[in-house]
């Protein structure tokens, strides 16, 4: 494998990296979770793409992303051109362009703004004739099917969870996926109500944040949630683009803050998509999110449909890399679900990498939440996190500068489970003998008590 970012890269699966070889190269390049987006996926490509992803590493996380209430454009047989006027419509008889949310003439007034392909065409209301919609074109191009419909501000009714999506989140269940991600989250009772849909599964959820109301209810969101996405192709059609960056940022420190993984999405090496090299303002965006302070990256078209879906991850990587080589210990107040003690020690272990020359920390804990007290700090040593569980450490993956192990058997007892956590990391060549490495410790390791225990010592001392 390549010298790695500490940034992770979520690749999205499509038609461009089905092949097993493709994968592999993304995998070696820097790919250490992949998405598939149920928009375009049924049972059979979920199953497909999961064991494929787990015959090139077992490592590797699986994200499922839902469709959520997306409005399309449906029964368009091919692509049409949009100038001068169009009529968008929710009866099935009309002559107009269908969509597929319901009565949508019922909830707009002359005037209003629709915007149609993440808003490369637009449209504006001029006429309300039964159900249909007559609109004169702002913006005209290219409507291909299937592609979005989106009305900014406008709150349409939505219920908390679509029959497709319930379906979906069964899939990812049953098939071993170790996150979600719900679209077009809205308030907290969204995330509450699919909570309870995986009963006690494990998979985590990952909340989009996509529209002004996930916007107004972001803190609530953010404390029900196991991470974020920031979504910035339907954010930056649903809200003004310029706003896009501003957003990006506060949100990235409000999940810092938290502990929570956060995962900065769309259009981040788009020229890719057909060019070999990335456009400058790309590599800036990409360096930017890194400095941001962002735990993973995510590409989309670029190596689900674009043409070179490899070298799209390398570059992530390579820009990550270099971005992060001038990145500092970043120091971070409140409190995080770890507990205000684990807080406080996690804290004091990321100064300690500074003051006493700490090469890197050790994370012992089958608890998320101490992970992300670390990490969240933004260390500038690797973060070693060691689990008996595949689960966790699949999920632990989505953390930046986090490394993960498994151990299957991994001793109840303290002193033994160091002894295997420090061996294991060594005998894969990440420890030096003089390295002194910070330990952080649940009590109880099995148990994972919140109570967290910190020492310092040296690879050498342990091996002996
Ligand atoms: C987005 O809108 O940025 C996003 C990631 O969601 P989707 O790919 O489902 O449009």
């Amino acid at each position: 494998m390549n010298n790695l970012a500490k940034t992770k890269i979520v690749a999205t699966i499509g038609p461009s990296s089905w092949d097993e070889t493709v994968l592999r190269n993304m995998h070696r390049n820097g790919m250490q979770l992949a998405r598939i987006n149920a928009s375009f996926a049924d049972f059979e490509e979920l199953d497909r793409v999961a064991s494929l992803i787990r015959k090139i590493s077992p490592r590797i996380s699986l994200i499922l992303d839902t469709q959520g209430t997306k409005i399309r454009v449906k029964a368009l047989e091919k692509e049409i051109e949009v100038k001068d006027s169009l009529v968008i419509s929710s009866n099935e008889q009309s002559q107009g362009i269908k969509i597929t949310y319901p009565n949508l003439h019922k909830h707009l007034n002359i005037g209003n703004q629709i915007l149609l392909d993440d808003g490369n065409i637009e449209l504006k209301v001029t006429a309300i004739e039964g159900e249909d919609i007559v609109c004169e074109v702002i913006q005209g191009g290219i409507l291909k099917p299937n592609k979005t419909v989106n009305i900014p501000s406008m709150n349409l009714v939505f219920p908390t969870l679509t029959e497709k999506d319930k379906e979906d989140i069964g899939n990812a269940m049953k098939l071993g996926y170790d996150f979600v991600c719900l679209s077009f989250v809205r308030d907290k009772n969204d995330v509450l109500a699919v909570k309870e849909l995986l009963e006690d599964s494990s998979i985590k959820i990952i909340s989009k944040i996509e529209n002004q109301l996930g916007l107004d209810s972001f803190d609530e969101i953010l404390k029900v949630s196991d991470a974020i996405m920031i979504a910035r192709g339907d954010l930056g059609v649903e809200t003004p683009l310029e706003d896009v960056p501003i957003l990006q940022k506060r949100m990235i420190y409000q999940c810092r803050a938290a502990g929570k993984p956060v995962i900065v999405a769309t259009q981040m090496l788009e020229s890719m998509r057909e060019t070999i090299r990335p456009t400058r303002a790309e590599v800036s965006d990409v360096a930017n999110a890194v400095m941001d302070g962002a735990d993973a990256l995510m590409l989309s078209a670029e190596t689900s449909t674009g043409k070179n879906p490899v070298q799209a991850v390398e570059y992530m990587n390579r820009i990550a890399l270099k971005a992060e080589s001038v990145m500092q210990l970043s120091p971070i107040y409140g409190n995080t679900e770890a507990g205000i003690e684990s807080d406080a020690i996690a804290k004091n272990a990321c100064f300690l990498t500074q003051n006493l020359d700490i090469n890197s920390i050790i994370v012992l804990s089958e608890s998320s939440a101490t992970v992300g007290s670390v990490t969240r700090h933004r260390p500038n040593v690797p973060i070693y996190s060691v689990s008996s569980s595949i689960k966790k450490v699949k999920q632990h993956n989505l953390y930046k500068g986090v490394k993960t192990f498994y151990i299957e058997q991994l001793a109840d007892d303290r002193d033994q489970a160091i002894a295997q956590a420090v061996e294991t990391i060594y005998t894969h060549g990440e420890l030096d003998l003089r390295d002194k490495i910070a330990i952080i410790t649940g009590s109880s390791i099995k148990d994972c008590t919140s109570d967290s225990i910190l020492e310092i010592v040296t690879v050498k001392d342990i091996l002996d």
